[in-house]
């Protein structure tokens, strides 16, 4: 395997400066005393472990891993794995803090972490990729646990990876402990629902804004960028709840057709192509797939990667509403521009977070030692996310803030109360 240098993060805005730059906004609007302040602003806990993997070669190769606990004011860290050659400290802690928001935004008893390991997993073998977690979970043993972090699934890792873990973690205190991992496969204690939880929480926050704005689904067009998981299960949902879906993109392109696109016809063909929509002929592709964002639409569901809205294309969106089901996908500094023109957008750490409510759905399932119905995921996820989304607009509306600033204030009060009634040193 060729030697991966650590990739620099130059073009991308510094996402821990991006997340900074919205808590310091709302910090500054909640009037967060300097003290709570630091100890929010901090990650709790960095740790930085080398793994030597024999590579199928029979060379030994070093790997870094990373887990970054930001907070466990709320209860145990949670927070994906990331397996990327681009893996970054700064990145990791900027990540952590995110899940500290999200968890605390949909009122879930979770502190926030996360974790990653520079590797290229397309370049590795399946073995190579098992080794790599196995040794990544050893490393971190006296990290992770039911009670003190709970990993799941990022870019990079999936139920297979999680599987894994669990696996380790488990051998090591000689017993089985399910708890210990979220995202598993559903034979080890994966929750109905998981798949489509996130898409579907943006489904809930997109009609629950729609509602605000008074724009009715049923005349309401909407274009989604990205069209794997999140992606194309929020379309799916969206159509079904009466949205006319004009345009889809994923890594191929993008695909456009005035009179709607047939959701389901085009996951019948990304799934029968190699899980990619080139080719797919039930619309027309744009040219230049990012004009997929600046489509007179009513409602826009970027659900692929970080940093597609930024000063370059925030002035150009015609959108009433943007619903972020990626993370990060509307860069620090466009923001300003977005709120100028009007348009309300449904921050990641609230529009994504169906994803880790049923992450935690699934750990209190293993805790009960018990499983719940599809339905009754469904209906507990879709209470949580519209409670949440109607706490968040009713801070926007006391502050006079937009929506992102909005859910920062909600999340960062929960854990600075919670900190001040348990205290330090
Ligand atoms: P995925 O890998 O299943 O799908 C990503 C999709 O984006 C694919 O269709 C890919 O082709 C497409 N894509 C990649 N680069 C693109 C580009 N430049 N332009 C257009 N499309 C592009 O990933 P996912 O799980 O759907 O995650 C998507 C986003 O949602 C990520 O930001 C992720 O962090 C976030 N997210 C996911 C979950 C979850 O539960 N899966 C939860 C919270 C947040």
């Amino acid at each position: 395997m060729a030697y991966i240098e650590p990739a620099p993060i130059k073009d991308k805005e510094n996402p821990l400066e991006s997340m900074m730059e919205r808590f310091n906004l709302a910090a500054e609007k909640l009037g967060l005393s300097d003290e709570v302040y630091n100890v929010l602003k901090n990650p709790a806990k960095q740790v930085i472990v080398s793994l030597p993997i024999t590579m199928d070669n029979g060379k030994i190769h070093v790997f870094e891993g990373i887990r970054v606990i930001h907070s466990n004011i709320l209860g145990p860290a949670k927070g994906g794995i990331r397996f990327a050659p681009d893996v970054h400290l700064d990145e990791v802690k900027a990540l952590a803090a995110w899940m500290t928001w999200k968890c605390a935004v949909v009122d879930i008893p979770y502190g926030g972490g996360k974790g990653g390991v520079r590797c290229n997993p397309r370049e590795m073998s399946k073995g190579e990729i098992e080794r790599l977690v196995r040794a990544y979970t050893l490393a971190m043993l006296d990290v992770f646990g039911p009670d003190k972090d709970i990993p799941a699934p990022d870019m990079g890792t999936g139920p297979r990876e999680m599987a894994w873990l669990m696996d380790e973690y488990s051998k090591a205190h000689g017993m089985t402990v399910n708890a210990v991992v979220t995202g598993k496969p559903l034979v080890l204690g994966g929750s109905l629902g998981r798949t489509e939880a996130t898409g579907r929480g943006v489904m809930v926050s997109a009609l629950a804004a729609m509602q605000k704005l008074k724009i009715n689904p049923f005349q309401a067009t909407c274009a989604v960028q990205g069209f794997g998981n999140v992606g194309s299960w929020a379309a799916q949902l969206l159509e079904e709840r009466g949205l006319k879906i004009v345009a889809i993109s994923d890594i191929s392109g993008a695909y456009h057709n005035e009179n709607g696109i047939n959701i389901l016809e085009a996951i019948a063909y990304r799934d029968s192509n190699n899980g990619t929509l080139e080719g797919f002929t039930g619309a027309e592709k744009l040219s230049d797939p990012m004009d997929l964002l600046e489509l007179e639409v009513d409602v826009l569901v970027p659900a692929a990667v970080e940093d597609v809205i930024t000063i370059k294309n925030a002035e150009k969106i015609k959108a009433k509403l943007i619903v972020e089901g990626a993370n990060g996908p509307t860069s620090a500094k466009a923001d300003a521009i977005i709120n100028e023109k009007g348009i309300m957008a449904v921050p990641d750490i609230l529009a994504n977070a169906g994803g880790v409510t049923v992450s935690y759905f699934e750990w209190v399932q293993n805790r009960l030692g018990y499983k719940w119905t599809a339905e009754r995921v469904n209906r507990r996820s879709d209470r949580i996310m519209k409670d949440a989304f109607d706490h968040v607009y009713e801070a926007s509306v006391k502050y006079n803030v937009p929506m992102r600033i909005a859910a920062y204030i909600v999340a960062i009060d929960k854990v600075a109360k919670t900190y001040t009634f348990r205290g330090g040193f």
